[in-house]
């Protein structure tokens, strides 16, 4: 069996991938361990950058995420009962919408099947081989039998826990990780939400966030111990830790309902540099973690392979290596900088069991800085609803090594922000 691309992992970030691979007319293969119902009935992250949202519409996946897609324009933070909402139309000219990654996934998984994609669920004892050398290739089980996928790259979108990252030698990989002392407890409940907008709330008892799915569907979170035992969370619990952090001046109360999931999720902070190794490239999860706080998980993944696809069409179409050489460092300058907001966002909602009086005096100012301050908050907007893509930047400097010199594409490689800065103050979008 051959293909151009072989790709580990259905999960937003496989699929994407090779549904942009096929826009460019590049042959993949898709391999995943669950069950479609399963990968589809997952429910994870549901913010979407307008970026990704972009993205998803542009390249004809964003039928249903427009019909029924919420658009939203801003958060609510409440700290000390009041809450005080950060407008990001105003300050950023930009919105978010909140779609379930579970339905990002049957999107791509309907339009790649729809297009003769080759997507083989529930194989088995998937393993990467020879991607430093010439003949990279996949081995893995199928209906019992084992089979071998040759190709010319492999796509790690295996997840945190998948087979890829721990094929390339440790001695090749720099891990940076920070583990936090503190999970949120997720449940999914079949009422709608209190409020339009997301309520991020910072309370003595510990954080909770107000979400939803859809008008009729709220997605609940409280800060709990990582390492609690779900069974320790009667749904009269949930209840009455989320109303008592919830709770403040302007008498928005979640109404109750049959609670439909609910997990404990821990949160950490993780990036592997860099993310490629020979023909081996990581993308999504596989190579970076953020707490969920920034909302950034799914959002990520779609940045990575956005990046990896205009590489792969690069090197297909003309021959080009350069981006894919360049792949790990022009991803890596956007996942430091969604690391760094989503610890900051972690780090100024959160309760710290090691907080002295001086550090929550210090967070309660902070909280009361980005609330007040028409720059901090602006800092907070842009960030939440996402910096320019790299894939822009790709474009971009498609044209311009069409009509200039190599030297002026090499300090590009070095500065590719510099591209995303001149659009975008053309654009005002900052205001
Ligand atoms: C439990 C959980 C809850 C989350 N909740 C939130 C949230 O509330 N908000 C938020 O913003 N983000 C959340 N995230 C983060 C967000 O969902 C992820 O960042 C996003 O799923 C990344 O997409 P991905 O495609 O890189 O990885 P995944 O979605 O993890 O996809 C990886 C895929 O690879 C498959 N796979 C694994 N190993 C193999 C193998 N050996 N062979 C073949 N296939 C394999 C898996 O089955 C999976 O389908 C959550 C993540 C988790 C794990």
């Amino acid at each position: 069996m051959r293909t151009q691309v072989g790709i580990i992992g259905a999960g937003p970030a496989g699929l994407l991938l090779s549904h942009l691979l096929h826009l460019a007319g590049i042959e993949s293969v898709l391999l995943e361990t669950q069950t479609r119902k399963h990968v589809e009935e997952r429910v994870r992250a549901g913010v979407l950058e307008e970026v990704a949202e972009r993205l998803l519409i542009d390249t004809g996946v964003g039928g249903r995420l427009k019909r029924e897609g919420l658009r939203h324009h801003g958060i609510k933070i409440r700290y000390n009962g009041e809450g005080h909402r950060i407008d990001f139309k105003h300050l950023t000219g930009s919105h978010v919408t909140v779609y379930g990654q579970q339905e990002v996934v049957k999107d791509l998984i309907a339009v790649r099947l729809g297009a003769g994609g080759d997507i083989r669920f529930e194989v088995a004892e998937v393993s990467p081989h020879d991607f430093e050398g010439a003949e990279p290739h996949i081995r893995f089980m199928e209906n019992g039998k084992q089979q071998v996928l040759h190709c010319d790259f492999i796509a790690g979108c295996d997840g945190f826990h998948g087979v890829c990252r721990p094929a390339i030698p440790s001695s090749s990989l720099t891990v940076f990780e920070r583990e936090y002392p503190f999970g949120w407890l997720g449940v999914l409940v079949e009422a709608p939400p209190a409020s339009e907008e997301l309520i991020y709330a910072h309370h003595e008892r510990g954080f909770a966030l107000l979400s939803m799915r859809s008008p009729q569907v709220s997605r609940l979170y409280v800060q709990c111990d990582p390492n609690d035992d779900i069974a320790n969370w009667s749904d009269a619990r949930v209840w009455e830790e989320f109303h008592a952090r919830m709770s403040g001046d302007d008498g928005v109360r979640q109404q109750e309902g049959r609670i439909i999931q609910k997990g404990i999720t821990a949160m950490r902070s993780f990036v592997v540099e860099p993310m490629q190794h020979g023909k081996l490239f990581l993308a999504g999860d596989a190579a970076h973690i953020v707490p969920p706080t920034g909302a950034k998980g799914m959002n990520l993944a779609v940045a990575d392979v956005s990046i990896l696809s205009r590489a792969l069409e690069a090197y297909y179409k003309k021959g080009r290596e350069e981006l894919l050489a360049a792949y790990s460092a022009i991803c890596l300058r956007r996942i430091w900088k969604v690391q760094r907001f989503s610890w900051w966002m972690t780090s100024m909602l959160h309760k710290f069991a090691e907080h002295t009086p001086f550090d929550r005096r210090r967070q309660l100012a902070e909280i009361d800085y980005v609330t007040s301050s028409r720059a901090a908050a602006t800092s907070l907007a842009e960030n939440y609803v996402g910096l320019p893509m790299e894939r822009d930047w790709v474009q971009d400097n498609r044209k311009t090594q069409s009509r200039s010199s190599n030297d002026f594409f090499r300090a590009r490689l070095a500065n590719p922000w510099a591209a995303f800065r001149k659009r975008r103050d053309a654009r005002h979008i900052l205001g």
